[in-house]
C-alpha cells in the first residue's frame, strides 16, 4: 500500500482529535496502530507505541519500537518517524518525553483500548496531570468509514472466502460421516490456500448443534438429512472476511426448508435496507421483521450484524437501539438466523458495504437452498 491512505487517515485523525479535544494519541496493541501506520505491534512485553501529536504541533508522530523489532516496520515518512529503543533504555520515559514535547499542561491523552495495563499505569504515574480516555473515542467512528483501499482489501478477502463457500455449496467438501472438527479443519486449510495469512474461525454446527450460533466444532459425526451451518473467516492483507452458509446433507423437512426460506428473505431484506442514511437499527429491524412476521421471532437471538475491517467485529453494529445512520464506506455483516434449541438452526451471512449507489454485497456465493449430499 502507498503512503497516501495513511496520510489521509492521519488528517482525519487530526480533525477528530481537535473536535474531541485530544492532545495526543498513544497507539499500541490493537487495530488503530496498523490503521494509521500499517504496522502491527508484537503483543510482547517490550513496549511499542505511536505517539501522535494534535494537528498544529511542530512535532511529527513517532513510533517508539523495540530496536530488535524495528526491522519489521515499513517506514511511512509522511506519517511518522521511527524511534527504536535499545535494551538498556526505558521506553515509558521515551513516550513521556515525546508527550511533554508536543502537549502543554494537563494534556488530554487517548490510549489504545487494548494497550497493556502495565504500560498505562506507568504512564499515569509519570504524567500525573494528564487525563485519559480510550483511543476508540477518536478512532472508532473514523475506522467505521472505510476508504477505497480498505474496501478493496475487504472485497479481496470476501472473494477468497467466497471460493471456499463455493466449494462447500458445490459438494467438494465431504460432510457426511466426517466430524465437525474435520470439516472445520478443511475449511481452515482452504482459507489458507486462498491466500489468507490466518484463519480467525471456522464454525461447523451440524444437526442439533446448528442451533447454537457460536458453536465450537466437536467430534460429532455429521449425519445424512441434517443442516450444517458453516461460518468462517480469515485475514487477508490485514483485512477480515466472515461468511456463513447453511447446507443440507439431504432434502430438509418442510418446516426446515420453510425456515431456510425465511432466513434467506430476512437476509436479503437486511441488505436492501443498508442504504446510506438508514439507521443501523433499521437494518436490524428490516431483517427481524421478516422473521417476526413468519412467526420465528423468538428464535432470532442475536443482532443482525457487526462492522468488519482490520478486526472481525468493530463499529458499526446492526442492532436495535443503535440510531447511528449508515455512511458511505460502512462495511458490516448482515447475518440473520433462526435457532430452534436442540433441534436445528439456519444462518446466512454476507459482508455488505454501504455506498452512495446503494448497498454493495462483497460476498456473492449462492443463497439458494443447497442439498450437498443425498
Ligand atoms: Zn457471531
Ligand atoms: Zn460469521
Ligand atoms: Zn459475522
Amino acid at each position: 500500500m502507498s503512503a497516501a491512505p495513511f496520510a489521509a487517515r492521519l488528517a482525519r485523525a487530526h480533525e477528530a482529535m481537535s473536535i474531541t479535544g485530544v492532545d495526543a494519541l498513544l497507539l499500541s496493541l490493537g487495530a488503530d496502530l496498523p490503521w494509521l501506520s500499517g504496522y502491527v505491534a508484537m503483543p510482547l512485553e517490550r513496549l511499542t507505541m505511536l505517539v501522535v501529536p494534535a494537528a498544529g504541533s511542530s512535532e511529527q508522530a513517532t513510533l517508539v519500537v523495540p530496536a530488535l523489532e524495528a526491522p519489521r516496520v515499513t517506514p511511512v515518512p509522511e506519517v511518522f518517524s521511527i524511534r527504536p529503543w535499545g535494551e538498556m533504555e526505558d521506553p515509558v520515559e521515551i513516550v513521556v518525553s515525546l508527550v511533554r514535547r508536543c502537549t502543554g499542561k494537563a494534556p488530554a491523552l487517548a490510549i489504545s483500548d487494548r494497550a497493556w495495563a502495565t504500560f498505562l499505569l506507568q504512564l499515569e504515574r509519570a504524567l500525573l496531570d494528564a487525563t485519559w480516555r480510550t483511543a476508540s473515542t477518536v478512532t472508532a467512528p473514523l475506522r467505521a468509514i472505510k476508504d477505497a483501499a480498505e474496501v478493496e482489501a475487504l472485497a479481496k478477502a470476501a472473494t477468497a472466502a467466497d471460493r471456499v463457500a463455493a466449494a462447500l455449496l458445490g459438494g467438494e467438501i465431504a460432510l457426511v460421516q466426517r466430524t465437525e472438527r474435520e470439516v472445520s479443519a478443511e475449511l481452515s486449510r482452504r482459507l489458507l490456500e486462498e491466500g489468507n495469512e490466518k484463519v480467525n474461525f471456522a464454525i461447523v454446527g451440524s444437526g442439533p448443534n446448528s442451533a447454537s450460533p457460536h458453536h465450537e466444532p466437536t467430534e460429532r459425526v455429521i449425519q445424512p438429512r441434517e443442516p450444517v451451518v458453516c461460518d468462517f473467516g480469515g485475514t487477508l492483507d490485514g483485512y477480515c472476511s466472515d461468511i456463513t452458509r447453511t447446507v443440507f446433507t439431504g432434502e430438509p423437512s418442510r418446516e426446515l426448508a420453510k425456515i431456510y426460506g425465511v432466513v434467506a428473505k430476512a437476509q436479503a431484506a437486511g441488505v436492501i435496507a443498508a442504504q446510506v442514511g438508514e439507521l443501523c437499527s433499521g437494518v436490524d429491524g428490516a431483517a427481524r421483521r421478516v422473521i417476526d412476521e413468519a412467526g420465528f421471532g423468538e428464535y432470532f437471538v442475536h443482532r443482525t450484524g457487526h462492522g468488519i475491517g482490520l478486526e472481525e467485529h468493530e463499529d458499526p453494529y446492526m442492532v436495535a437501539g443503535n440510531s447511528t445512520p449508515l455512511t458511505a464506506g460502512n462495511a458490516f455483516s448482515v447475518e440473520p438466523g433462526i435457532y430452534v434449541p436442540d433441534r436445528y438452526g439456519v444462518r446466512i451471512e454476507d459482508i455488505v458495504v454501504a455506498t452512495m449507489r446503494g448497498p454493495r454485497p462483497l460476498n456473492l456465493a449462492d443463497h439458494a437452498l443447497t442439498v450437498v449430499e443425498a
